[in-house]
């Protein structure tokens, strides 16, 4: 793990379940994905922490779920112009890692 990219992470997660952090951060090697294609996110899932676009329509939450965890909001990035995963719909950007 790469001590450096530690504050990088803290700073995109400003709200985040620790548990589930530190679950990913377990098997994060130092990569973080954009991912922008629902079909794409499982193969990112699992090699890093992955970016991506999602609204608050619980459907959406639920079919990104099958692949992993939501981390986190990035509140930084609220304002940022982003599509859901699946829907496409306006969205906001979360953080997403693979947890065991
Ligand atoms: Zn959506």
């Amino acid at each position: 793990m790469s001590e450096n990219l530690i504050p990088i992470i803290g700073e995109i997660l400003n709200n985040y379940d620790r548990e589930l952090y530190e679950e990913a951060w377990k098997n994060f090697n130092g990569k973080i994905f954009d991912c922008e294609r629902l079909n794409e996110l499982k193969n990112f899932a699992g090699r890093g922490i992955v970016k991506i676009g999602l609204c608050n329509n619980e459907k959406c939450v639920e079919e990104v779920e099958k692949c992993g965890s939501v981390l986190g909001v990035n509140e930084n990035n609220k304002n940022e112009r982003k599509k859901c995963i699946v829907c496409g719909k306006k969205a906001t950007e979360v953080v997403f890692g693979k947890t065991y």
